[in-house]
């Protein structure tokens, strides 16, 4: 089942859509990193990897920063929301899109959490998904 989603900065002035073979493309995890938490100004950071063809901004232009490192992430001039990450392996394969950027993500679940190490001890593990102490384990 191919699917077509579309996402959006807080402003509207930054649009995106994605398209897909099937919502399975859409890899979401959890990444507890310090760089995630520090980012998205929570606890842990929830993206969507997608191979890069799937995605293209249909309006505006985003801002981009790229931090010691060596993780780029793409987010409105205006509003200052976040859409999408990659780090510099990925860069040319594939995006992480901020997963409450998605106007529908419902069909976009969760397969894992990374870097379970920096997870507060507050945290529960979500039960039945893949978990990493670090990116590779
Ligand atoms: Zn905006
Ligand atoms: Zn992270």
């Amino acid at each position: 089942m191919s699917i077509h989603m579309q996402g959006r900065c807080v402003c509207n002035k930054l649009q995106y859509s994605l398209d897909l073979d099937s919502p399975e493309d859409a890899r979401a995890t959890l990444c507890h990193c310090y760089s995630c938490r520090r980012a998205f100004g929570t606890n842990y950071g929830l993206t969507a990897k997608v191979p890069i063809q799937a995605f293209r901004y249909e309006s505006g232009t985003p801002k981009k920063y790229k931090q010691e490192n060596g993780v780029t992430r793409e987010f409105c001039d205006n509003c200052g929301a976040y859409v999408c990450e990659y780090g510099e392996a990925a860069a040319d394969k594939f995006r992480y899109i901020m997963w409450g950027s998605l106007d529908d993500p419902s069909l976009v679940k969760p397969k894992g959490e990374f870097f379970c190490k920096s997870r507060p001890d507050w945290m529960p593990e979500i039960p039945g998904l893949f978990h990493k102490k670090e990116i590779k384990e």
